[in-house]
């Protein structure tokens, strides 16, 4: 027990236990009442919302008094353990469950940024143990801590300045050998050490052992196994934190990790990074040798899958259907829905027009805001959220099932012949999502000149903000016309998609060769890439993953694109100058370039005034047709068709569209994040303008065509 204080001083969950009562008459009779008799064991539960009166836990009551009574009570109370805060980094190969181990620990208590002057992101969270309050730091993930690249370079930089108290290194338990190695290198760093071994739950499931006594005798520091996505397992990594935080630094210089220490500072002076990792190798073997035993079948089945998925015979076609089904059940799902959103959003119009008109609000300012923002707004949200719904969880169901990095296994051989590497193809998936989530995407390419391959080319897979328009164009003009409504419809529509896609994929990839060949030419670097194992999907969990993370975030920027896009529409088409709006000038202005790619003046107005975000090119074209036209209201596709026909579209204007929407320059985002990534206006603008010119000249090409074949 501590000092000797009145109750009134007590904080919150402090225990004391009562010495005396310095106050008479029927004060201390009424202290005396409730038991406040010396020796008493109590304990304060809190405050009132106002800091007077306290609660008190005495004999098996809560018991409040004000401070007026609870002065008069002496105790002797227990000193307060203030938790102390302490920097703890985390660190591991990529792929092996660290992020889960970060949100596992630290909730919703996170904040994310850049490391000072790097393009390599951090996150930060707090969590707090029964001592400490820690602030975790997710350094990145890496193979190494050599410092080859920028994350690998940032993370030693980190552990190296003595900023962190201490350090978990997260370690697969399936492949626990292979994980030591970046272990033993933390280890050399950091003075206290955790090794976190996760995915237990996977290691029994394939007959692997692991003795983590053992393991933890031979390295010197404490191991703990977790079964990350068990949120309570990680318990025990929170209470061994606690216990190495308070603990002097491990003495490694007595097991096998000392020989990675002593080896260490013989390659310093050796400035030998290759005999460094090879006797760490020989240390992780050593280490594990004995302490983990491998039951005969433990991988057969990733191999048996691998067979299917990598093999030479349906790697290829499974690819393409699973494409072709993830669009289809992109197509299929959405149009209900997106229905249904658009006659809502039709119906609330009708409300808002009769709430101007009883407001007697002026006309232009209902034509303003109701014609120009909000519905523009209204075909953003109706268009674009079901499809992007969908999508987003399919692709991270394949994201979290192990799949993508497959595809960049498989297609490796096709971007290393256009001097490129694999890498690009999932960089090429990520593209689909978010052009600008694929550009960042980019910085898992080792390689600069690789690296900018893929900036330059990820604009050629259509984003979901294009493809929502390619599917509606497709619907309109071409599935229609294949087969008449129904699942046959969505299967031809599926398909075109498809083809639409693996031209664009087809396009990147030429394009890749072509700078490869001439701006940026090079040797195509070494390529190593990790097949995870198969992953049962957390369906839950990558439901909320990607309706928060992707679809939220994807869908609320365009709709803050959308909204002032609408605007600006509105008044360019509203602002007449000599009897002509400003937005018809415009239009006149580009029909002639517009017709020689088989698009018209509107269409390739709608496509500048898109920059901001691609979602709103078709509601801008509605916008210019319908401000010349008769239609007011648009809910169904079918008389969106009707419009776009009577202001002379045929399928050579469709396709023509398409193509367009598939080779043009990037988003605004998007080119914000190519400058941010590339440092450098020229790249920004090469990767504006050759979309541009490839989407010109085919366009032109496809209209030639077609004036032959009509004419
Ligand atoms: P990171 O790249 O190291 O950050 O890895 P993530 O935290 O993104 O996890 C990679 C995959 O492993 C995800 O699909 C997780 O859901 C999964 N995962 C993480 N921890 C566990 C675990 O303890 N058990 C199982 N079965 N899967 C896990």
């Amino acid at each position: 027990m501590g000092k000797i204080i009145s109750l009134k001083e007590m904080q919150p969950d402090q225990k004391a236990q009562i010495k005396a009562l310095t106050a008479s008459g029927s004060i201390r009779r009424r202290l005396l009442d409730i038991g406040l008799v010396e020796g008493t064991e109590i304990k304060c539960v809190g405050k009132s919302p106002a800091g007077d009166p306290s609660a008190f836990y005495i004999r098996g009551a809560v018991i409040a008094l004000r401070s007026e009574d609870s002065s008069n009570v002496m105790a002797e109370a227990e000193d307060i353990v203030q938790p102390q805060r302490r920097i703890v980094a985390l660190a591991g190969n990529p792929n092996v469950g660290k992020s889960t181990v970060f949100n596992g620990l630290t909730g919703l208590r996170q904040h994310t940024g850049n490391w000072p002057g790097k393009t390599v992101s951090s996150a930060r969270g707090t969590c707090s143990t029964e001592r400490h309050i820690i602030e975790l730091v997710d350094i990145p993930g890496t193979y190494s801590m050599l410092a080859h690249s920028q994350e690998e370079e940032v993370a030693r930089d980190f552990l190296k300045s003595g900023e962190a108290d201490a350090a978990i290194v997260v370690c697969d338990a399936t492949c626990l050998e292979r994980n030591l190695i970046l272990a033993l290198q933390v280890m050399e760093i950091c003075p206290k050490v955790i090794l976190c071994v996760n995915l237990m739950d996977e290691a029994e499931k394939r007959g692997i052992k692991i003795d983590l006594s053992l393991i933890s005798e031979r390295l010197g520091v404490p191991v703990v196994g977790v079964t990350a996505r068990k949120k309570a397992t990680l318990r025990v990594l929170a209470d061994a934190l606690d216990d190495v935080l308070d603990d002097v630094p491990n003495g490694a210089s007595e097991n096998v990790a000392g020989d990675a220490a002593d080896k260490e500072r013989d390659d310093d002076a050796k400035e030998d990074d290759d005999s460094a990792v090879a006797q760490l190798v020989k240390i992780a073997e050593k280490v594990c040798d004995g302490a983990v035993s491998y039951s005969k079948k433990h991988d057969s089945r990733d191999r048996r899958l691998d067979k299917i998925f990598t093999g030479r015979v349906w790697a290829y076609p499974i690819m393409l259907l699973m494409l072709a089904v993830i669009l289809w059940i992109t197509i299929v799902g959405a149009n209900y829905p997106s229905e249904l959103i658009a006659s809502g959003f039709a119906g609330l119009q009708v409300k808002l027009t009769a709430i101007f008109e009883s407001a007697g609000a002026p006309v232009w300012l209902h034509d303003m805001l109701v014609l120009g923002v909000y519905r523009v707004l209204s075909w953003v949200v109706s268009v674009m959220l079901p499809p992007m719904a969908i999508f987003f969880p399919l692709f991270t169901i394949l994201e979290d099932a192990g799949y993508l990095p497959r595809i960049a296994y498989n297609m490796d051989r096709a971007f290393k012949c256009c001097g490129a590497c694999g890498k690009q193809a999932l960089t090429t998936c990520m593209g689909f999502g978010c052009n600008a989530v694929g550009v960042m995407g980019c910085r898992i390419i080792d390689s600069p000149r690789e690296r900018l391959l893929a900036i330059l080319t990820n604009n050629f897979v259509p984003c979901n903000g294009r493809f929502s328009a390619l599917i509606a164009l497709i619907t309109m003009f071409f599935a229609s016309a294949v087969s008449s409504g129904g699942m046959g419809q969505s299967a031809t529509a599926a398909l075109f998609l498809t083809l639409l896609i693996s031209g664009g994929i087809a396009s990147a990839l030429a394009i890749t060769a072509i700078l490869s060949r001439t701006l940026l030419k090079g040797m195509p670097s070494s390529f190593t890439l990790e097949l995870p194992p198969y992953r049962c999907p957390q369906f839950g969990k990558v439901i909320v993953r990607s309706v928060l993370d992707r679809t939220l975030f994807v869908l609320a920027r365009a709709a803050a694109a959308a909204a002032p896009a609408g605007l600006i529409v509105w008044v360019l088409s509203n602002a007449v100058v000599g009897e002509v709006s400003m937005l018809e000038r415009m239009v006149c202005m580009l029909e002639p370039m517009g017709r020689f790619m088989g698009l018209d003046g509107a269409i390739l107005t709608a496509f500048i005034l898109g920059l901001p975000a691609n979602e709103i090119v078709i509601p801008i074209i509605i916008m210019i047709y319908t401000s010349q036209g008769s239609l007011t209201e648009l809910c169904s596709l079918a008389e969106m068709q009707h419009l776009f026909t009577e202001n002379g579209w045929t399928w050579v204007t469709a396709l023509c569209t398409m193509v367009f929407f598939l080779m043009h320059w990037p988003c605004a985002t998007t080119l914000l994040t190519i400058k941010k990534e590339t440092g450098s206006v020229k790249w920004t603008a090469l990767a504006a303008l050759i979309p541009t010119v490839c989407g010109v000249i085919v366009c032109s090409m496809i209209a030639g065509i077609g004036r032959l074949a009509v004419g």
